[in-house]
């Protein structure tokens, strides 16, 4: 029998892969790409871009170079947003590994690294990463082979004329170089309407099942959920705390399960008292301050004993909110201690 750890992260294949699909067909006559960094949102990389490139998808977009040699041949075509930093020379030459470029210094850079296809990032007022539109218009890119110009929205997931403004500014560099393709769409300007898809989107969180806009919650399943086992089971008498700090004090007996999830694992220390997890259908809520390993809930009536295995709240929406943490925070924290189980 192989050892197993106390906690899991329950990944659904299909439901990443229908994300996919959904997003994919949201995207009017674009291609449908999808962003991998941060080891898959948390999720695992790989196995996230295997799944993915299963379904169609041709395009993947990590952070860094590193990112990409974890991923390794996919079969699809792996970007790099951060571009080529002097120290990302090792790793140049990564089969369907290419920058996006950044800089001045950038572009430079992989002239003299021999050229070779890439994307560019243009600044269209996010003021990130990215050349700007001047430079382009100047002939910075003039002889560079690119296959995508992109740029990226900062205002996506809220009605704000700061995306209008990106997407005019996007618009207006259209044959303006030789790029195969542009790009600017993350998943909640996939939901802004088919004048932000133009060639290519480029989804992340909401593959994973996160929801940047409302609108969007209708067309996505959930992707993964927290599982922890029970290590004790206790009553609590009716005065006695619970927890560090004893910021919890039982109203009445109550029944109480210590379960192997903490901070430590990306579970929010902000969710002391707010976080809830599931027997079934009963509602079981944290108790007091989360640990660094460990979470204390209220089972008070509920049939749960130790060795059981208790399901906390996967709706990404509510938890960040009672977390006050963003869904990408949430997913991206996602610890090293989990088994991921992929159904
Ligand atoms: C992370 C990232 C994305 C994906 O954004 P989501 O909001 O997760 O959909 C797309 N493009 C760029 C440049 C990014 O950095």
């Amino acid at each position: 029998m192989t050892h197993r750890a106390p906690n899991r992260l329950v990944i659904d294949r299909s439901a990443l892969a229908a994300n996919w699909r959904a997003l994919r067909d949201r995207s009017g006559g674009a291609a449908c790409g999808a962003a991998v960094k941060a080891d898959g949102y948390g999720l695992g990389a790989v196995a996230v871009a295997r799944t993915l490139v299963a379904a169609g998808c041709r395009d993947l977009f990590v952070a860094t170079w590193a990112e990409a040699a974890v991923l390794g041949d996919t079969g699809a075509a792996v970007s790099v947003l951060h571009g080529v930093r002097a120290g990302d020379r090792p790793l140049l030459g990564l089969p369907g590994v290419r920058p996006v470029l950044n800089t001045r210094a950038q572009v430079a850079r992989w002239r003299e690294a021999g050229g070779g296809p890439c994307d560019v990032m243009v600044d269209t007022g996010m003021n990130r990463l990215g050349v700007s539109p001047d430079d382009v218009a100047g002939g910075l890119l003039d002889g560079l082979v690119i296959e995508t110009l992109m740029s990226h929205l900062a205002c996506a997931d809220e009605d704000s004329p700061v995306n209008t403004r990106q997407q005019r500014a996007l618009a207006a560099l259209a044959g303006r170089t030789r790029a195969r393709r542009l790009s600017l769409a993350n998943s909640a300007g996939i939901a802004l309407g088919s004048d932000y898809a133009f060639d290519l989107t480029r989804p992340g969180l909401a593959l994973y099942g996160g929801v940047p806009r409302a609108e969007m919650a209708a067309w996505l399943r959930a992707v993964v959920r927290i599982e922890a086992e029970v290590l004790q089971v206790r009553s609590v008498r009716t005065g006695e705390s619970v927890g560090y700090n004893a910021t919890w004090t039982a109203p009445a007996d109550t029944g109480v399960a210590i379960v192997n999830l903490g901070y430590a694992d990306g579970y929010p220390r902000s969710l002391s008292d707010r976080g809830r997890a599931f027997a079934g259908d009963t509602m079981l809520p944290v108790l007091g301050r989360v640990s660094m390993d460990l979470v204390a809930l209220d089972v008070t009536g509920a049939p749960v004993g130790e060795g059981d295995w208790l399901v906390f709240d996967p709706d990404l929406v509510d938890t960040a909110r009672a977390a006050g943490r963003s869904q990408y925070e949430l997913l991206t924290g996602l610890g090293q201690r989990f088994d991921r189980i992929w159904r």
